[in-house]
């Protein structure tokens, strides 16, 4: 056993903030202003389910208000407490203003298993939940506007997003109350892979630059790299099959709630996933070494680390054992202030969640924009631009008549060049951009300044810059 407190997860947050504004010249009341966390609001109902009354507990928290509508995910497990929803509307807060989507840092939870209920008990729940909020404005489009986090999809915010409509029927924005909508219910492609395309797109960003590999130790491109993944939900499956489809990453173990598989050859991640669906967890999975402390593969050799499931899984009693030498937090929170220094200490890179799983509410951003538009983007100028391709095709083709077999088109070009880009292709190419810009960002200020010894202060710097200017931009 270690001695040594763990601080809270809360704690954690203004431990790193803290070490970040002893940087900064800020002054004492703002930094203050900045740090605490607004309100939060705590809420119990009741839902009559098979038979009787049983109440729930459930949190909005809102932590900096400089910018509204606030912006954060609703989280639905059992841990749900107020400390975990500040820390996280904290990080809402910071994360917003790095990747410049415009908003406030908020967060919600509720103390639930979805597990123990079906579909139409959690529907009930849910929808009362959001009726509890909608009546205070922390259900509004241009005040507050959750998203899915854990243990929430697509699924619980179109019932959200119904829930709001229900009681606001002549709002003609009604449905840019919340994020993470399917698509046919007002939401925008791409949402649903955007957290994990965002961690694939921040590692891409991440191994363009030689000097930041070298730093982790590392050579060369994601190509053959190793990978662990904690969680394989919404964020750490798309993570993974992008890494692995795309990239030419190895997935050399996934650690799940009921334990961990390994396989130095690399798993399927589709395989494990569908596997997963249908017997709950990955035990019994035909290939692949299990284990029930799955927790333990955090430890195993590796070159990529991507924890994708809770907050304080790497923490002072397992830190010390951790051999990746690049860790790129998918989840939020998943490094305690503690295991931060121990690890920083070994020279091991963490990619820090403020940045890293960034990409849900970038394109949250755009699915809210899309919303208060009323059209889906590309829908003006797709065809256009796919009429000027065409143009330049047509004159591509004459010159390769005219010059027979000394010049050819690739076999592909026309058709890859002849389309133009529909939302799908638009969501992405915003979301790069956004990982892209914040990844320079970040380490520009940790290259620059010798006293930003790691990617997490230099975030918060560069965060906390864009908060303070906004505060000072309304005269405070
Ligand atoms: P999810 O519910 O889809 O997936 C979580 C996964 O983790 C599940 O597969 C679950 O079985 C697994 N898990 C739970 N407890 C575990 C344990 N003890 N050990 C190993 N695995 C465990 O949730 P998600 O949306 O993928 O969120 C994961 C993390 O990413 C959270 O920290 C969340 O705050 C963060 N995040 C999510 C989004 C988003 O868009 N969904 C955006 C930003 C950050």
């Amino acid at each position: 056993m270690n001695a040594v407190k763990e601080p809270s997860f809360r704690e954690s947050v203004d431990l790193m903030f803290n070490r970040a504004v002893a940087l900064m010249d800020l002054p004492p009341g703002l930094e203050e202003k900045i740090r605490v966390c607004n309100a939060t609001y705590t809420v119990r109902f009741g839902v009559r389910l098979r038979g009787q009354i049983h109440t729930f507990v459930g949190y909005r928290s809102v932590h900096s208000e400089h910018m509204e509508p606030v912006k954060g995910g609703i989280r639905y497990s059992l841990a749900v407490n107020q400390d975990e929803v500040e820390a996280l509307a904290a990080l809402m807060t910071y994360k917003c203003a790095l990747v410049e989507a415009p908003f406030g840092g908020s967060k919600g939870g509720l103390c639930v298993d979805p597990r123990e209920w079906d579909e139409h008990e959690m529907e009930q729940i849910t929808r009362r939940f959001a009726y509890e909020l909608a009546k205070r404005d922390l259900i509004h489009p241009s005040q507050n506007v959750p998203a899915p986090d854990m243990g929430t999809g697509e699924r619980e915010m179109a019932w959200i997003a119904d829930q709001y409509r229900r009681m606001n029927t002549t709002d003609i924005n009604a449905r840019a109350c919340v994020t993470g909508k399917p698509v046919n219910a007002g939401g925008i492609a791409g949402r649903t892979e955007a957290t994990g395309r965002g961690v694939q797109y921040a590692l891409q960003e991440f191994f363009r630059h030689k000097e930041d590999v070298k730093a982790a130790g590392m050579k060369g491109t994601l190509d053959g790299k190793r990978v662990i993944v904690q969680g394989l939900g919404n964020v750490g499956y798309h993570a993974a099959k992008f890494l692995a489809d795309q990239d030419g990453c190895k997935i050399t173990a996934v650690i799940e709630r009921d334990g961990g598989l390994m396989s130095e050859d690399g798993l399927d991640v589709d395989d494990v996933r569908a596997w997963i669906a249908k017997h709950g967890g990955v035990d019994g999975y035909p290939s692949g070494r299990y284990v029930r402390d799955g927790s333990k593969y955090l430890e195993n050799e590796c070159d990529i680390l991507i924890p994708a499931a809770l907050e304080g899984v790497i923490n002072i009693s397992n830190a010390e054992r951790i051999k990746a030498p690049l860790i790129i937090e998918a989840a939020n929170g998943p490094v305690t202030a503690g295991a931060n220094e121990i690890l920083r200490e070994k020279g091991c890179v963490i990619i820090p969640d403020m940045y890293a799983n960034a990409g849900g509410v970038t394109v949250s951003y755009f699915e809210w924009v899309k919303n208060l538009s009323h059209i889906r983007f590309g829908r003006m100028g797709r065809r256009q631009e796919e009429a000027r391709h065409e143009l330049i095709v047509g004159e591509l083709e004459k010159l390769d008549e005219h010059l027979g077999d000394a010049w050819g088109m690739s076999p592909d070009f026309k058709q890859k060049y002849l389309r133009g880009a529909g939302e799908l292709e638009l969501v992405r190419s915003g979301l790069d951009d956004t990982m892209r810009n914040a990844y320079q960002q970040i380490r520009e200020v940790w290259h620059e300044r010798e006293d930003v010894q790691d990617l997490r202060t230099a975030a918060y710097l560069v965060s906390i810059d864009k908060v303070a200017a906004s505060y000072r931009a309304l005269g405070l």
